[in-house]
């Protein structure tokens, strides 16, 4: 045996399940196919929103809440400052579906929060203009997380516990059995008890059952300007998600003292071929985001100044897919899928993911996120 868990592709997920197992004395053997903390698909473009006030459903608060907590815990361990609560804004009409979830996550688990009617929401944040029938709900547990240096800081952490990371090495095929899992790479064969399939928009590549699941899916991040920054500091201005018909506008505030992210994040771009994604921002998608941030944050000049494309795994019901594969006895899970919504929860899932590898089983209720309503059997 090369190790007893193998964590195929050190991304998101799978460098936080590779720290989360290191950290239990598990022998861990790491599997990427770039370098660590890469730009290539789902890791990138300086931040990543942390909410708990959740608008994708009240289901995920208790594994936010978690989440939060081993951030911090990672942040303790490592010195390295990952998470900044500086607030989260949610603004949209309360009669939609995402703000009513949003509502319920409050209500569910009285999470700390203030909703502003237009006159205080103006008065607070004027950085935003909002429009007849539009509410403001500040959540106090939300904030922005530094992707590429929390990605980095889990694996080196994980390689600090014990664990080994093989980096540029492409894994090919995995073939499960009774006593173990066989893999195949670029390079060679390797011999572990079980394996952990954490390879986002790659995860149907050798899981062909699955690849009929999974999209993945182009989404394009941009910057712009502004007339004035310091009313874009961390302190003067929380992240914000916001909803209106055409277009999902999300950001942050300006974390190099000179451009604020807001980009469109609605209905993104399918790939049918990720080796082949468009990293090329097309005219029309730059004049749209500018028109949307004219019209909703006037304060910033509204060309984008800077954008960059990144791909997420999305499945047909937007929840991700977490646990052992059918038919695989029991020897391979995955946790792929995550949507679009997958970065600020990915400690947990990596917790989630070392019970599992451990146990067989987890505390925590994951039952929205079950493998076997996707796939009955994979044998
Ligand atoms: C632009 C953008 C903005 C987002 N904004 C937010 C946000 O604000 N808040 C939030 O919570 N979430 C957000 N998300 C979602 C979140 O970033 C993703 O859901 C999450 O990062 C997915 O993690 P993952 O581990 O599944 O995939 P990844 O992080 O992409 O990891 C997959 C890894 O597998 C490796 N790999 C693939 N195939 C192989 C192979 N055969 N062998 C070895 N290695 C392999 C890849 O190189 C990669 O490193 C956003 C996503 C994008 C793209």
């Amino acid at each position: 045996m090369d190790a007893d868990v193998a964590v195929i592709g050190v991304g998101t997920m799978g460098s936080m399940a590779t720290w989360q197992l290191a950290k239990r004395g598990i022998s861990v053997l790491g599997f990427e196919k770039y370098g660590i903390g890469n730009d290539r698909s789902a890791v990138g473009g300086e931040s990543r929103l942390f909410r708990t006030a959740y608008m994708e459903g009240k289901e995920y608060v208790p594994l936010l809440q978690e989440s939060k907590r081993l951030w911090q815990e990672l942040e303790k361990e490592t010195g390295e400052s990952l998470l900044t609560l500086n607030g989260g804004l949610m603004i949209g009409d309360p009669d939609t579906q995402v703000m009513k979830n949003v509502q319920h996550s409050i209500e569910s688990f009285d999470l700390d929060h203030e909703i502003l009617q237009e006159k205080e929401a103006h008065r607070r944040f004027p950085q935003h203009r909002l429009f007849a029938r539009d509410i403001m709900i500040l959540d106090k547990n939300a904030g922005f997380l530094r992707p590429e240096l929390a990605v980095t800081t889990a694996a080196t952490q994980a390689e600090e516990l014990g664990a080994s990371i093989l980096r540029y090495t492409e894994v090919k095929d995995i073939k499960p059995d009774r006593s173990g899992v066989t893999i195949s790479t670029d390079k060679r064969r390797y011999r572990v008890g079980k394996v952990l399939v954490t390879t986002g928009p790659w995860s149907g590549a050798f899981l062909p059952e699955l690849s009929r699941q999974f999209k993945a899916r182009r989404l394009v991040l941009t910057w712009f300007s502004a007339k004035d920054i310091t009313k874009f500091y961390p302190k003067n201005f929380p992240i914000f998600a916001r909803m209106r018909k055409d277009f999902r506008l999300t950001g942050a505030p300006t974390l190099d003292g000179t451009m604020v992210k807001a980009s469109n994040t609605k209905n993104p771009d399918l790939i049918e071929d990720t080796g082949q994604i468009n990293r090329d921002v097309k005219v029309e998608e730059l004049r749209e985001v500018g028109e949307a941030v004219k019209e909703l944050i006037p304060e910033l000049i509204p060309d984008p100044v800077r954008a960059s494309v990144y791909m997420d795994a999305y499945t047909p019901d937007d929840h991700s897919v977490v646990g052992f594969l059918p038919g695989m006895d029991e020897n391979v899970m995955i946790a792929s899928g995550f949507s679009g919504h997958g970065f600020k929860m990915a400690p947990i899932i990596g917790r989630i993911a070392a019970d599992l590898l451990e146990d067989g089983n987890t505390s925590y209720d994951i039952e929205h996120m079950d493998p076997k309503r996707y796939v009955e059997n994979l044998a």
